[in-house]
Formats: structure tokens, C-alpha cells, sequence
């Protein structure tokens, strides 16, 4: 078993998948369309364990995972996709390919702390330990682009400083969504070792998807599977 993450930017584009809904091609493998399992995303902390009847969810006239905005499986071959332009995607995965995760952790799924419960659920259902965990935190907007009101900032910095995750911010009004989910994410016990960041800022990249720059209804996908070999 080995894994295949993906972290892409605006080409392969989600829209193109919809549109064409024919196997992907990314990095030299061939990731067939009926295989894929994509997600309603509604900013929730829902991560959904998928069973094989998944595959295909969200293409042709099978509906989106309801809800969910991330998913855990252990079933090879299955590829848990992502949709994202300015949320931050986030890939979970034990090396020996025993279970894999993908997650939507915008500035809801993160004040949620989805990667926490990702971690739980991936703990609870295969066993896994979180040492072992390797995680991969994709392109989202930075806190320089990323501004929002009292209101909305003073909710975040509350709620996660609740769960006992420190709430760092740059400065005022300012959300740091991907320091946040690195913190979440050694909160549940990954290693500083086992998690890599991005730290692509799609606001600032051209090549990447950003509602906030142009309110784009495309989106950038990232997507995790286990190969069976
Ligand atoms: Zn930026």
C-alpha cells in the first residue's frame, strides 16, 4: 500500500471535473473519476467514514457526501477529494497506509477544529496513533489577506483558545487559519516532524484559485487515496 497526495492549484480545476467528469490525471497517475468521493462542504466539523458505496459521490447523479467537510477511509483505491480557493485543505494520512484523511478547514471548519476531530475519528476507527500521523496543510489565504470584523475575529480567537489551542494572531481582526490548524494538529498529538505546511497564500497566487481576490466560483482540488499495489 502506498499513499498519493495531492495538493493541487488551479489546473487540474474542479470545475473542469464537473463539467467533463473523466478520470484525472495528476503527477503521471490515473485517478478514475468513479473513484473519487467529494464532499457537500458546508463549513461544518462533520468528517464522514467512508464505506465503498462512497465512490462516486458527488459525480454524475450520485449526491455529495451531505454536510461533511471531511472524510476518513481505509478502503484502497478510493480518493477523498477537496474543493478549495482561499479555505485551507488539509491532508491526514499514516504511512503504512492504513487510513487516509482530507479536510476542508476554512475559517468555520478550523474554529470547529475539524483536524482535531479528523485525528479522534482516525484514531477511533483504524487505530491509528497520532505520532505516526503525517499531515500536510495545503494552500489557503494568509493572515496579511485575511481580514474579518470584531465580531468574527474575537468568535475564533474564543473558541479555540477554549479547546486549549493557542489562539495566535498576527495582529487585530487578522485570522491565521494555517498556524491554527499546525497548532490544532500538534494539539492532537502529531509531531512537529510529521506535519508539513504549504505555506502558499492563494490570495497572493495568481496560479491559484482565490474567492477573496476575484470571487471565483472555481476551485483549486486536493485529494488522498490509498494505491493498492
Ligand atoms: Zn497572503
Amino acid at each position: 500500500m502506498r499513499v498519493f497526495s495531492y495538493l493541487g492549484n488551479a489546473r487540474p480545476d474542479y470545475r473542469s471535473l464537473m463539467r467533463e467528469q473523466i478520470d484525472l490525471l495528476i503527477e503521471g497517475v490515473s485517478i478514475p473519476v468513479n473513484r473519487l468521493v467529494i464532499a457537500e462542504q458546508t463549513h461544518s466539523k462533520l468528517v464522514h467514514q467512508c464505506t465503498a458505496a462512497d465512490c462516486g459521490a458527488g459525480l454524475g447523479d450520485h449526491p455529495q457526501i451531505a454536510v461533511a467537510d471531511g472524510f476518513i477511509t481505509d478502503i484502497p483505491n478510493q480518493y477523498l477529494l477537496i474543493r478549495t480557493a482561499d479555505c485551507t485543505p488539509v491532508l491526514i494520512y499514516d504511512p503504512s497506509g492504513k487510513a487516509v484523511a482530507a479536510l476542508h478547514s476554512g475559517r468555520e471548519g478550523t474554529r470547529k477544529n475539524i483536524a482535531g476531530q479528523a485525528v479522534e475519528q482516525l484514531v477511533e476507527s483504524y487505530s491509528c496513533k497520532p505520532q505516526d500521523l503525517l499531515a500536510v496543510i495545503g494552500a489557503g489565504i494568509c493572515a496579511e489577506h485575511y481580514e474579518v470584523s470584531p465580531q468574527i475575529y474575537d468568535d475564533f480567537i474564543t473558541s479555540l483558545a477554549q479547546m486549549g489551542i493557542e489562539a495566535q494572531s498576527p495582529r487585530y481582526r487578522h485570522l491565521d487559519i494555517q498556524g491554527s490548524i499546525y497548532r490544532q494538529l500538534i494539539h492532537a498529538g502529531l509531531l512537529p516532524g510529521n506535519i508539513h505546511e504549504h505555506e502558499i497564500c492563494t490570495f497572493e497566487r495568481e496560479d491559484y484559485f482565490s474567492f477573496r481576490r476575484d470571487g471565483t466560483h472555481n476551485r483549486q482540488i486536493n485529494l488522498i487515496g490509498i494505491q493498492d499495489e
